[in-house]
């Protein structure tokens, strides 16, 4: 029987004069999603339809549907041309793999199909059971339900479950974000939501050999491919701040130095952003988890920034419980908790600063040349491509 796979957007339905950018932006990401993938992709009445695919690479195809953002969910389908014959068939087809009870929902687009929509459900759902002994027909709250979508091409879509998408926007229609992407569990969860919501990520580590090593800077990559899975292609600008890190140890007041350090990250990655036309940063951080996020740190760190870019923060009021969920289902979780040492817990201090006081932050950050530091820092740039 003909396989399609019909998908179903989530909230690009609420645009206005705008809806075809989303639309086009929509298609284009699941185009590239499936890229190498045999297929074709038709529109219909708002949903994207896959069809002329091999049944091997099914399970292939859902799996990176299942990653596109903006798909509110899809349903893996047999199609027939509309006939009362050819439904009952894909019908019967579909229950093959039921066990328990069902019932049969009919949504008539056609209304030159001659059954009203109820008594077709009853007809087909009577006539699987005759065939279908194991079966017991139950109208409210079945184990299943085999839904008929009568197009009016004269098309009959045959379904039984619709499988749930990412939901939210499709990346790109929100623009560009440049993610601080550390080895922690909290940035790519960051990265993750920011996609979902329809930003086309680009990430920024910062990494400090030899006091950091190849391995922790595999482990950002390795988490860099699980955003990109949301994301596409995503460039990873590496860049390193060991010599601004030894220079804030031997020379400030070690109370402050996460949050000398957490200055120099964000006047970094807004100039990196800047050169890049990239819009707005992206990071981790939630209220109130460590010393450098209460607000008092977060206010002393972004007034480092000299442009008004804006700083997105998706878990800002997340519980870390609920990160940590989120990040087993993306599959970053797993490589987050591998123990390599990132840049922040190199000479760690002791009792890092919970209120730091920005004139008492500034006046430890006089004794370094800022400007310099930054610069030479950016010249260390390294740029990776990951493909997801
Ligand atoms: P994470 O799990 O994301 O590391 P965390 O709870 O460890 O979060 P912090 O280490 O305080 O939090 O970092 C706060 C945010 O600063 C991170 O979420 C990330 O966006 C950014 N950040 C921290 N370290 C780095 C790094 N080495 N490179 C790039 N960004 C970083
Ligand atoms: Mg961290």
């Amino acid at each position: 029987m003909e396989k399609a796979i019909v998908i179903r957007y989530a909230e690009i339905h609420l645009k206005g004069r705008n809806r075809g950018m989303f639309e086009r932006a929509f298609l284009k990401n699941i185009e590239n999603a499936l890229n190498g993938i045999s297929l074709t992709i038709t529109k219909m009445h708002g949903r994207e339809v896959i069809s002329n695919f091999s049944k091997f690479d099914e399970p292939e195809i859902v799996a990176r549907l299942k990653k596109v953002p903006g798909i509110h969910s899809f349903s893996v389908c047999n199609v027939v041309s509309t006939s009362i014959d050819n439904i009952k068939k894909a019908v019967l087809d579909i229950s093959k793999n039921l066990v328990g009870t069902f019932k049969v929902e009919t949504n008539r687009a056609d209304k030159t199909f001659q059954i009203a929509s109820n008594m077709f459900s009853a007809e087909a759902g009577g006539w699987v059971l005759d065939q279908n002994p194991n079966l017991t027909v139950r109208l409210n709250n079945p184990d299943a339900i085999i839904y008929n979508d009568i197009r009016e091409e004269g098309k009959t879509f045959v379904f039984e479950n619709s499988i749930l998408g990412v939901g939210g926007m499709p990346v790109g229609t929100a623009g560009e974000g440049l993610l601080l992407l550390s080895g922690g569990i909290d940035s790519p969860v960051a990265g993750y939501m920011a996609c979902k919501r329809g930003v086309k990520v680009s990430a920024i580590h910062f990494e400090s050999p030899p006091y950091t090593n190849e391995g922790a800077r595999q482990k950002v990559l390795n988490l860099a491919k699980i955003v990109a899975g949301y994301n596409g292609t995503t460039k990873v600008f590496v860049v390193s701040t060991t010599k601004i890190q030894e220079q804030i140890h031997n020379k400030c007041n070690a109370e402050f130095g996460i949050t000398l350090l957490r200055r120099f990250m964000l006047q970094i990655a807004e100039r990196v952003a800047q050169a890049e036309g990239i819009k707005m940063l992206v990071t981790g951080e939630s209220l109130g988890q460590v010393a450098s996020q209460t607000i008092e740190s977060m206010t002393t760190i972004s007034e480092a920034m000299q442009t008004n870019i804006p700083v997105i923060k998706p878990l800002v009021c997340f519980d870390k419980e609920e990160t940590v969920e989120l990040a087993k289902k993306i599959g970053s979780y797993e490589i987050s908790i591998q123990p390599f040492a990132d840049c922040c817990t190199v000479f760690l201090p002791k009792d890092p600063a919970t209120r730091p006081k920005l004139e008492k932050v500034k006046k430890e950050e006089a004794r370094l040349n800022r400007e310099d530091l930054i610069e030479e820092a950016i010249k260390t740039m390294q740029i990776v491509t990951i493909k997801p």
